[in-house]
């Protein structure tokens, strides 16, 4: 009731895109119940939780706040939700986002804005805006939220939260509505790395059935290891994230989380991603590419939107997909249907997956010298709302997020001080594979 009526109050955020106290307390009530009756072992029963509306849900419609899913009710829940919420969680409701997961400011969303709570009139950053938002103005403890190409990094830096992607594969994708699937990941944000480790320990896990790209890799206990000390551990800093375009507040912000983890024992090695700057036109490739094929079934004959005046079948697609998708989501459906066209395929899209091939080779190489690497998660500390008019300033502001998405590598943000206007700075780690536990130790001693 405490965290429904803070939801309640902070409205004007637009964190929230729907809430339902009736589902929520009943929820609250069967934990309460269980745990009376000494019949409950769930690791995080009673704690209230809240979704992005990327994962469906059967108690709450779902829309990844699009036009285009209007009306939409899933019959079934998202893997994570299930997950969730058989670890004891309760659901307070759905959070905003950028439409389909594409943006990095929330600022595409169709449903409405959400403001940054630090400073209501910059952007809570995105696409996991609304997760970012509503931990860090204390609506909710904890947010589940999905990352492509930095949607939980780059929000969690933006808000001054924690959030960590695990290692492509680890947490299933069934019922998290697709935008590139070879990227796409979900992870938690909160307030901590350890109230992180807490979700990410009921979230990770095989789901063979549902979701192909699941890894057989067990579900691991994430808090294990948080106490664990940093002497002798090798953070690589990469040259390349430390250039021409890091804002020099954000980079004094992370010059003094390194300085705490020398403190600490910790060895800071000097490491080369040369690739780095490529990372963005291949994500801005592969990723429209696969959100072209998947957001055609889209169509307005399964879910939700509908045009209401057509002529034929093919006109019905048309003017559904005209007036259902937003102005970025047609853009990168225009941009995949090119790159994967005959003629331009070779170019484009095969060229720029050889290139990843090479950004995860280039990380290898990397973690030869270092145990985990270390950089901003963002350029700049949040925008002003409606400051980054420019798709292409936008895809730019992403070049720290992408290189670990594309390799797919586990990576988090942890709070790592103040720049300019006294808004949040977020110091990325990054780690190979299946190494989130130790992601999670360093993000846990910084805190
Ligand atoms: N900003 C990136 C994009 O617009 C990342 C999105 C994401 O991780 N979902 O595609």
């Amino acid at each position: 009731q405490h965290f429904l009526a803070r939801a309640k109050a902070h409205d004007d955020l637009g964190a929230f895109v729907d809430i339902n106290e009736d589902v929520t307390l009943a929820q609250a009530r069967a934990a309460d119940a269980a745990l009376a009756a000494g019949n409950s072992n769930a690791p995080l029963a009673g704690v209230p939780i809240a979704h992005k509306d990327l994962f469906v849900t059967k108690d709450f419609p779902t829309t990844a706040a699009s036009k285009m899913l209007t009306g939409y009710q899933s019959p079934f829940d998202a893997t994570m939700v299930t997950r969730l919420a058989d670890a004891g969680c309760v659901t307070l409701g759905k959070l905003n986002m950028d439409e389909f997961a594409m943006g990095s400011a929330n600022e595409n969303s169709a449903i409405g804005k959400v403001l940054n709570p630090w400073d209501r009139t910059r952007v809570p950053g995105g696409s996991s805006g609304g997760s970012a938002a509503a931990i860090a103005a204390r609506l909710v403890p904890g947010a589940t939220g999905t990352d492509t190409g930095g949607s939980i990094r780059q929000p969690a830096s933006f808000c001054g939260i924690t959030g960590i992607k695990p290692t492509y594969g680890r947490a299933s994708r069934y019922g998290m509505i697709a935008f590139a699937s070879s990227l796409d990941q979900a992870g938690p944000m909160a307030r901590t790395a350890e109230d992180c480790a807490l979700m990410l320990s009921a979230m990770c896990g095989p789901d063979p059935d549902r979701d192909s790209t699941s890894l057989d890799t067990p579900a691991e206990d994430f808090t294990l290891r948080l106490h664990d000390s940093l002497a002798g551990l090798r953070i690589g800093i990469p040259e390349e994230f430390f250039g021409d375009g890091l804002a020099t507040d954000v980079r004094a912000a992370i010059d003094g989380a390194l300085k705490e983890y020398e403190k600490l024992g910790a060895k800071l090695v000097p490491i080369s991603l040369p690739r780095t700057e490529l990372s963005i036109p291949v994500y801005y490739i592969i990723a429209p590419a696969e959100a072209s094929s998947n957001l055609s079934r889209f169509d307005g004959v399964k879910f939700g939107h509908r045009a209401k005046e057509y002529t034929d079948l093919l006109d019905m697609y048309k003017k559904t997909r005209a007036e259902g998708f937003g102005d970025e989501v047609k853009r990168r459906i225009i941009i995949g249907t090119y790159v994967l066209s005959h003629g331009y395929y070779d170019a484009y899209y095969l060229q720029a997956q050889k290139i990843r091939r090479m950004i995860a080779d280039d990380f290898q190489s990397a973690f030869k010298e270092c145990d985990v690497i270390a950089g901003p998660a963002a350029p700049t500390v949040a925008w002003a709302l409606g400051g980054k008019s420019d798709p292409l300033a936008n895809y730019l502001a992403d070049i720290y997020t992408l290189p670990a998405s594309l390799a797919g590598l586990p990576g988090m943000s942890v709070p790592a001080g103040f720049g300019e206007g006294g808004m949040p700075v977020g110091l990325q780690l990054i780690g190979n594979y299946f190494d989130e536990a130790r992601l999670l130790n360093a993000a846990h001693q910084l805190q």
